[in-house]
This record gives C-alpha cells, structure tokens and sequence, in this order.
C-alpha cells in the first residue's frame, strides 16, 4: 500500500505514522528522517540540503525530491511505503505522480488527518517542555503537572518553546494552509483522499485510519 499522510501540524502525524505504518508493515519515510539520514551519510543529496540550511535557505523541492526517490527505491520500501511530509506542496506531489509512473505504480490512498484550528493551537501553544530533558513534555491543559512549571520526573523547570508560541503556530497554519492545502486538492481529482477526524486518543485514531483506508490487497 503506498499512503501519503497529510494534515495541519498538531495533527499528531508522526506518531500516526508510525503507528500506521507498523500495522501496515510498510515503511515510515518521514521528510525530517530523510534529511537526517542524507545529511549523516554525506550523500550529495544530503551535502547540498546543508548547503541550503547553514545559508538560512529553503532546501530546493528537487533536493528532496531526489531523497524522497532514492528512498522509495529502498528494497523494504517495495511494497509499499507510507509518507510523511511529502509531498509539502504542489511541485512535490507532481513530482511524485512522475516517480511512481515511470516505475508503473501509483498511490492507493492519501489518508488527511481533520483537527479545528483552534484544537491545533490548544494542543500547541499548550506544550511545556522540560529544561533538563526535552523528552518530559507536559500540557497546560491536558497534561498538567503536579505542580505548575515543574517537572514531575526531574523537578527541571518547564517553558515554551519559542515554536510552540500561538503566533508561531497561527504562522505555520497559514503556510499549511497556502503550500500544502492545495495538493489535498490535487489528490481529490484523483479520487485518492480519505479524511479522518484526528481528534481523541492515539489508538482510537490509528484505528480510525485502518478502518477508513481502502482494503489491502
Ligand atoms: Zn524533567
């Protein structure tokens, strides 16, 4: 089954995907992975990437595109694969339909992951990360600590992330809304686009998505 997962960010899509992938028995190809994984290797996909980012740059969609490709040609990814932040926007999912082409494929499903904006900036600008441990990660309202600003693991001081703000958030849901949006679009003509509510718990969300996603075969 080859899956793109799309939605706003707050969806809970990286731990979507890797629960999906794990039921599917596919590869999770996830853009942040990628880039690690080129940049680590050294590859001239992954220099060029670098070259970009030291300069404060936009990596180039063909830079990705080329990583995301290389990818997809992994032997474990031969029967399938799901992903994960790409494509972003309306190039890259182009480029995409390109790729699976040339080899006689073609996508089964693109699974979008539904959140109410102001749900997304609650879960967001909700976060409090741990000074001491970024891994101890509490909410303001759905996770609190015992005691207000103290980790309940380390006792380490909690703050916001400068990320998380509710400026920055409203700020990376207008490019959602703008780049990516619009290849949702794109896959609709398609008749590819399966879209689930991404509100409540992980698994129930998980199993929503298996439910809604078109039969194995
Ligand atoms: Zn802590």
């Amino acid at each position: 089954m080859r899956i793109v997962l799309v939605g706003p960010p707050g969806a809970g899509k990286g731990t979507q995907a890797a629960y999906l992938a794990k039921n599917l028995a596919i590869p999770h190809i996830s853009t942040g992975d990628l880039f690690r994984a080129n940049i680590s290797q050294g590859t001239p996909l992954g220099q060029k990437a670098q070259e970009y980012m030291r300069a404060g740059q936009l990596v180039p969609d063909e830079v990705t595109i080329g990583m995301a490709k290389d990818r997809m040609h992994q032997p474990d990814a031969e029967n399938g694969f799901l992903l994960d932040g790409f494509p972003r926007n309306l190039a890259q999912a182009e480029a995409l339909d390109e790729i699976l082409k040339a080899d006689g494929l073609k996508l089964d499903a693109v699974l979008d992951l539904e959140v109410p904006e102001d749900e997304v900036v609650k879960r967001i600008a909700g976060r409090r990360i741990c000074r001491k441990d970024s891994s101890h990660v509490f909410h303001a309202i759905y996770n609190q600590p015992a005691a207000e600003g103290v980790c309940d693991t380390c006792g380490g001081e909690l703050y916001q992330r400068e990320d998380d703000s509710e400026e920055t958030v409203r700020k990376r849901l207008e490019v959602y809304h703008s780049e990516t949006e619009p290849i949702i679009d794109y896959y609709k003509a398609q008749g590819l686009v399966v879209t689930i509510s991404a509100l409540g718990k992980v698994a129930e969300v998980t199993q929503r998505a298996m439910d809604a996603l078109p039969a194995r075969d």
